[in-house]
């Protein structure tokens, strides 16, 4: 395990101002947009060097135009830090997936793997789909689309957004306005750009927990906390209100995260987030 740094997150004074894009800027800069990113489903917004191991990897966005499926994301852009030149498969197999995950100790370890992302659906689709037929836009051109479609964004629907320039999210979430969910394993890094927290919640699971995250950073920091049980909720806590047994008639979550948006880092004023992963 890599030796922390102690850091706190009173960070507001450290982020540089972005003003949001008016409506007026969103539809003159939209109309303007190549057809081809107009049309785009999937693109590729960065392009860069993995923090952690200095790796090459690579931020793909789909559901920029279709509607996810997600029944419990609901409809929102799905943004995956993947690596550059290996298919996710691989990657997590290979144990590659270090350049995008980390250290997360839900990545495959003796043949276990706790993640429950779907990497060959879902990320597999993201790999071939860039591999393909590369469609790449600035993160103001994914801001103007997302503005735009009013549609939110989930950082780290695979892989984790602090390997990302805190400068690149902060600049897609500034200019378009648009609500988000992101979540990091990263704060327990000496590399790791506290700044991240501002939008991401802190991952907390059965080995980077709520103490150690509490002895690295300040009270105020918002985190995401996997259990095995809603009873006994540490104070500052509620559940996900997504519950999978909490459902409509028509067998649809009562709420989703497009719906809800608590997971949306410590710039929130909420509690923190417990939560049964299914
Ligand atoms: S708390 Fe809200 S945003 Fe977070 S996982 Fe649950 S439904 Fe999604």
């Amino acid at each position: 395990m890599t030796e922390a740094v102690k850091f706190n997150t009173d960070i507001a004074g450290m982020l540089e101002h972005i003003d949001q894009l008016t409506p007026e800027q969103i539809r003159k800069e939209y109309k303007a947009l190549p057809k081809e990113l107009k049309q785009a489903t999937t693109a590729v917004i960065y392009r860069g060097n993995s923090p952690m191991n200095g790796d090459q990897i690579m931020c793909v966005v789909s559901g920029i135009k279709t509607k996810s499926q997600n029944d419990k994301t609901g409809v929102m852009a799905q943004a995956s830090i993947l690596l550059a030149n290996m298919h996710p498969v691989e990657g997590y197999k290979t144990g590659a997936d270090e350049a995008i995950c980390g250290e997360c100790p839900l990545r495959l370890n003796e043949g276990s793997r706790i993640c429950y992302v779907n990497v060959l659906f879902n990320n597999g689709s993201q790999y071939k789909s860039v591999t393909n037929n590369e469609v790449f836009m600035t993160p103001r051109q994914l801001a103007v689309i997302l503005a735009y479609r009013q549609r939110g964004i989930r950082w780290g629907s695979y892989g984790d957004p602090a390997m990302l320039p805190f400068g690149l999210i902060h600049q897609v979430m500034s200019l378009s306005g648009v609500h988000h969910t992101s979540y990091t394993h990263q704060w327990i890094q000496p590399w790791f750009d506290k700044r991240h927290l501002v939008y991401s919640m802190a991952s907390i699971d059965h080995v980077n927990t709520v103490d150690m995250l509490m002895e690295l950073q300040d009270e105020n920091t918002r985190y995401y906390r996997l259990v095995d049980s809603y009873e006994n909720l540490l104070p500052g806590e509620i559940k996900c209100p997504s519950n999978s047994d909490s459902r409509k008639e028509d067998g649809s979550r009562k709420i989703t995260c497009a719906e809800c948006g608590l997971c949306a880092g410590s710039n929130k004023q909420a509690k923190s987030i417990a939560i049964i992963e299914e």
